[in-house]
């Protein structure tokens, strides 16, 4: 396999998808998205039980697109009758936006290097070299787990390694991490009728921001509390400010060691839901760093140091804000577009995008980056941590 494409998107999730459809309106045509899997292949490896925490709802007509919708035509709500999708059914949905606008992807092209050179990028893969003038890099974060946060850490099973949390053994587990997928586990284990112990660094369950990004989810919360006095439920105990710095498996069981001094032990294996190492692994020597993070052009989601590859998906974050619901990043998809367009050629490409601009997928005010409450933290000041969020990174990529 050795072909040129104007543009090559990598990931055929929301983002990668997300932005291809923006490319054919735009009548952008000779681009390829390549998946290591299929599209929807990280919501398709859910657990189960798991449900989207961003409501669907089928508002389009009246200008309110689904939140969870990748382009202005379709429907999660519509298409799955469904407020909360499982990752299966989104998959679905995923797969029917591709079919419905005759996207084309290639599944089981896995991306191993990215290298510039004078007419744009080789694209490295395990079936082959792969030539485009442009880059979309939109690989998600779900099969990049952070599994290497403290030492043995490894010792621990991460939650996105679970398939289906009824079949796990035991009745009592303790969770690292506190933040949407540790509570998600923790409260689907306790539905389950087991006994959860979940130690958190903060208390995300008591901050109070209206940014999902900050706080727990409506629907997270709800699920909390149905679980008070819900007959044949499991005790769910939530410590707080409990920063797990030492994991270590013995005979009886594993020892959690805190920064307070404190100590949990564990008779089943803990689970760790200490998030995602992010998707950065093969790309990170092309885009700058600050405080961490990748930097990207805030007109259309560029490298700053690479031109011609662009960043589509969770870890998008412009003035100190992470886009990483699809509700935030898929209003970059237009823009991106209209950027890639344009450089090929295309003429009429802002007429042809009316339709993104009004159903607010062409978001060129970071405005709300600055005035609402959904500002970062650093993930670390230092090259070091930098060097060990790609080494977590590289380590996934060998295991997708
Ligand atoms: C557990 C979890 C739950 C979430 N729940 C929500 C939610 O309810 N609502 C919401 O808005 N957001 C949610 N998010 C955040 C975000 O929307 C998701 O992470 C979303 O999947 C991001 O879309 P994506 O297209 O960037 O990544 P993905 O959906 O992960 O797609 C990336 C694709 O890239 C492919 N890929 C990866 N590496 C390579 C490679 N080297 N070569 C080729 N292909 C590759 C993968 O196979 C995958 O198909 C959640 C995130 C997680 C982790």
């Amino acid at each position: 396999m050795s072909s040129r494409y104007s543009v090559l998107i990598v990931g055929a999730g929301p983002a990668g998808i997300g932005v291809a459809a923006a490319l054919k309106r735009c009548g952008v045509e000779n681009f390829l998205i390549v998946d290591a899997r299929e599209p929807g292949a990280s919501f398709a490896a859910w657990p189960g039980e798991m449900r989207m925490i961003t409501p669907s709802f089928y508002s389009n007509p009246f200008g309110h697109l689904d939140l969870n919708s990748v382009d202005p035509e379709t429907s999660p709500a519509d298409f799955l009758r469904t407020q909360h999708p499982t990752g299966k059914e989104y998959a679905l949905y995923l797969q029917a936006v591709v079919a419905h606008h005759q996207l084309p992807v290639r599944g089981g092209v896995k991306v191993t290097e990215i290298q510039r050179d004078e007419d744009g990028f080789l694209v490295m893969t395990e079936s082959g070299l792969l030539r485009a003038k442009m880059v979309v890099w939109a690989t998600g974060q779900f099969f990049y787990p952070n599994e290497r946060g403290f030492p043995g850490a490894e010792h621990c099973r991460h939650s996105s390694a679970v398939k289906d949390w009824r079949s796990l053994a035991g009745s009592e587990f303790t969770i690292i991490g506190g933040y949407e997928s540790g509570i998600d586990a923790a409260v689907t284990l306790c539905e389950f009728g087991k006994n959860v112990r979940l130690l958190s660094r903060g208390e995300p369950w008591s901050v109070d921001s209206p940014d999902p990004s900050r706080s727990l989810s409506p629907r997270t919360l709800d699920r909390v509390r149905s679980l008070l006095g819900r007959p044949g439920a499991g005790r769910l105990e939530l410590v707080g400010n409990e920063d797990i710095r030492r994991v270590e498996k013995g005979a009886d069981g594993w020892t959690l060691h805190a920064q307070n001094g404190g100590t949990t032990v564990s008779r089943t294996q803990p689970i760790l839901a200490s998030g995602y190492a992010g998707g950065f692994a093969l790309v990170g020597e092309l885009f700058d760093h600050r405080e961490g993070r990748p930097v990207f052009h805030e007109s259309c989601d560029e490298s700053t140091i690479t031109p011609g590859l662009f960043y589509s998906g969770p870890e998008l974050a412009h003035r100190g804000s992470l886009f990483c619901f699809i509700y935030k990043f898929r209003s970059r998809f237009g823009l991106i577009a209209r950027e890639i367009a344009e450089r090929l050629g295309v003429m009429g490409v802002e007429k042809s995008l009316e339709i993104y601009a009004t159903a607010g997928l062409m978001n060129e005010d970071l405005d709300c980056c600055t005035s609402c409450e959904c500002a970062l933290e650093p993930v670390g000041e230092s090259g070091s941590d930098r060097g060990e969020m790609l080494e977590a990174a590289r380590h996934s990529l060998a295991e997708i």
